[in-house]
This record gives structure tokens, C-alpha cells and sequence, in this order.
């Protein structure tokens, strides 16, 4: 009897075509003796029409279609649960190419005609903020640029599909460090900004960030034009370190001169956020140390009502702590905004995302 031989074939593998920028496809393009704006109608049904197949590609030729099909894939998020709060809140569970799973939250205050989406960078976390339910999680993996401008593409659709309105702004403050993620995130926000892309404005987008000095600077190098909020929550170092172990590298001295120079580079907004946590962070001293930090960069400060997180020990400050916590930084010509919380009931709140069933 003849045996058969089996000869393995190497498994080619696809390219994820959202990896490549423009001048890639174009080279890409032009190796398949094709011209070069196909490369250009290529990007714009990954970027403006956020196409998430080759077939959907309707301007080019099927054959060129399954050509590129057979070279490369799309890896697009898809939604795996959606829950809505009693104030309108809506946060959305997306499941990725992998099978991680990252959650998004859209928050509306259609009085104010905004439409806010808060946005993930990372599966998890790695920086373990005592407070933060996210924390909890271990750090899988981070986010590519593409699976960070799909929340916004999708969320957008939403609010398009609930309020009848685009969204308005972005904040990078959901699960992850957008910092630690650097690359993916200013990318992504190439793509949101880009007129080849969704074509929004960078002062509508919001960077919030644990804090880390050096690439906090390295933002104000490459010349960003979005917003920075520094997640502050404790001003003085003995209690950051207690709160937020990533201050131990990068102590509040080495981000305020960081925050300096990026002010001083991009005139950039600025803001810290600050989370009420109850007997903890809210004392006079605490708002005359605060009041020293907003002395050196035009800066507001965001107070944000805290929910508890199951297993951590933090309370929800009462609404008299906070306000006199806001009226003692306001006496301190701090400017200041109280954020009461949103989507609560759906562990939708800053710090409660965790992708729980
Ligand atoms: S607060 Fe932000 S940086 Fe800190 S653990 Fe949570 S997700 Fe990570």
C-alpha cells in the first residue's frame, strides 16, 4: 500500500489591515500593479466608513475585494451587553477578536447638548488603585488603536440611535492607563481627529491619566492637542502612595513640573479629578494642599462622588463632605466642579468597570 504523504503547507497568516498606515496599503497597493488612490479608498472604508469587511468595500472590484480578503483581516469589536441606568446612562460590555471582554460608557446630558463617551485602553489594569474596581482586574493585554476608535464608532451609533445625537466628547477613563498604552492611543486619536477619519475636533477629547511623569511630557513633544486630566485624588504624597501605589514612581513634585511643561509646550486644558472618598481625602488640610498644585498651571478640579466598590475598603462620601470639600477649594480660588455620579445602578460610575455580568 502507498502511504500518502502529507506535505504541511505554512499557514499564512492575515495581516490586521487597521495595524497599517496609509503609506503601508499604498505600497501594498502598488505591488499589486494596482493605482495608488485604491489605496486611498481602502482607508477611507476602514477609517471614515468604518467598514468591517472587504465585501462591504462596494467601489472596488470583487476580485480586488477577495485579493485583499485572502492578505488581510479586520478585527472589529463587537457588542456583547448593553445595560442602561434610570438617568440614561448606557454602558456597553464589547467582546474582542481574542474573546476579552472591554466596557464602554456613554453619558448624556442632553440639557447641555453633551454626549460623553468614556472609553477603555487596556483589558484590565495593572495599576492597582486601592479604590478602582478595574484595579481589581489583572492587566491582559492593551487595546489597539482600532479596537479604541471602534468604541467610539459604535458607542456614537448609539447615541445616534437613543438620543438622536452624535456624541460630543471623548474621555481615555475607562478601563486601562492610556498612558501605558501610548502608542494606541495617540493613534487612535489620530484616526478620531483626522479628516480621513471621524474628522473630530481634538479639544473634545480628554486623556485621563494615573500619572506618569515622563510620558506626560512625552504628550507635550509630540505636540498633542486634546485635553489632560490627572487623576489626582490625594494631595499629598504619604496619602497617594497609600492610594494610588503608581506615585511611589512618579511623585506629585515630578508630575506638577511635568504638568508645567506641558502646559507651558501646548496650552492644552488642564484638570485633576478627585475622588470623594469618605474620611479619607476631604479634610481642610487636604484642600489647602490641592490649592498649592492649582497655583502652578491654569487648571480646574473636578470633584467626583465615589460609589462603592464590593471588597474595597472606601464609602461614598456624604453630599455636606463634598460640598464643603468644594466650597473650602473655592474660598482657595480653586475652580471647581462637583460631579455627581452617573449610571451607578449599572456600575457604570468612575472606577466600578470590571465587565461583571
Ligand atoms: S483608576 Fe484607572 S489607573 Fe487606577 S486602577 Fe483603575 S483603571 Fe487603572
Amino acid at each position: 500500500m502507498i502511504q500518502k504523504q502529507i506535505i504541511e503547507l505554512p499557514v499564512t497568516q492575515k495581516i490586521d489591515i487597521r495595524k497599517l498606515d496609509l503609506s503601508e496599503i499604498e505600497e501594498w497597493v502598488k505591488g499589486q500593479g494596482q493605482p495608488k488612490f485604491r489605496a486611498s479608498q481602502i482607508y477611507a472604508w476602514l477609517w471614515e466608513k468604518s467598514a468591517t469587511d472587504f465585501e462591504s468595500m462596494t467601489n472596488l472590484s470583487k476580485e480586488f475585494r477577495e485579493l485583499l480578503d485572502s492578505h488581510f483581516e479586520i478585527l472589529p469589536i463587537r457588542i456583547d451587553a448593553v445595560q442602561k441606568s434610570s438617568d440614561g446612562t448606557i454602558k456597553t460590555r464589547f467582546v474582542l477578536h481574542d474573546g476579552n471582554k472591554i466596557e464602554s460608557v456613554l453619558i448624556p446630558v442632553p440639557d447641555d447638548n453633551r454626549f460623553t463617551v468614556c472609553v477603555s485602553t487596556q483589558v484590565g489594569c495593572s495599576l492597582s488603585c486601592k479604590f478602582c474596581a478595574t484595579g481589581m482586574m489583572k492587566r491582559m493585554r492593551n487595546l489597539s488603536s482600532a479596537e479604541i476608535v471602534d468604541q467610539v464608532v459604535l458607542v456614537n451609533k448609539q447615541s445616534m440611535d437613543h438620543f438622536g445625537h452624535p456624541i460630543t466628547n471623548i474621555v481615555y477613563m475607562g478601563m486601562g492607563e492610556p498612558l501605558l498604552n501610548y502608542q494606541a492611543t495617540v493613534t487612535s486619536i489620530f484616526h478620531i481627529t483626522s479628516p480621513k477619519g471621524l474628522g473630530m475636533s481634538p479639544k473634545r477629547i480628554t486623556i485621563s491619566t494615573a500619572g506618569i511623569a515622563k510620558m506626560i511630557k512625552k504628550l507635550a513633544d509630540d505636540g498633542l492637542k486634546c485635553n489632560l486630566a490627572l487623576s489626582l485624588h490625594a494631595a499629598d504624597d504619604a496619602k497617594r502612595d497609600e492610594i494610588m501605589p503608581i506615585n511611589e514612581q512618579n511623585n506629585l513634585e515630578s508630575l506638577m513640573e511635568a504638568l508645567q511643561y506641558f502646559y507651558k509646550q501646548t496650552k492644552n486644558r488642564i484638570s485633576f479629578e478627585y475622588v470623594a472618598l469618605h474620611g479619607v481625602n476631604l479634610s481642610m488640610l487636604d484642600a489647602k494642599n490641592l490649592a498649592k498644585h492649582c497655583r502652578k498651571f491654569p487648571v480646574k478640579v473636578n470633584i467626583i462622588e465615589y460609589n462603592a466598590v464590593e471588597g474595597l475598603p472606601f464609602g461614598r462620601a456624604a453630599m455636606e463632605e463634598t460640598d464643603a470639600f468644594g466650597l473650602a477649594l473655592r474660598n482657595l480660588d480653586v475652580t471647581v466642579t462637583i460631579r455627581r455620579s452617573r449610571g451607578k445602578d449599572i456600575d457604570a460610575a468612575c472606577g466600578q468597570l470590571a465587565n461583571k455580568d
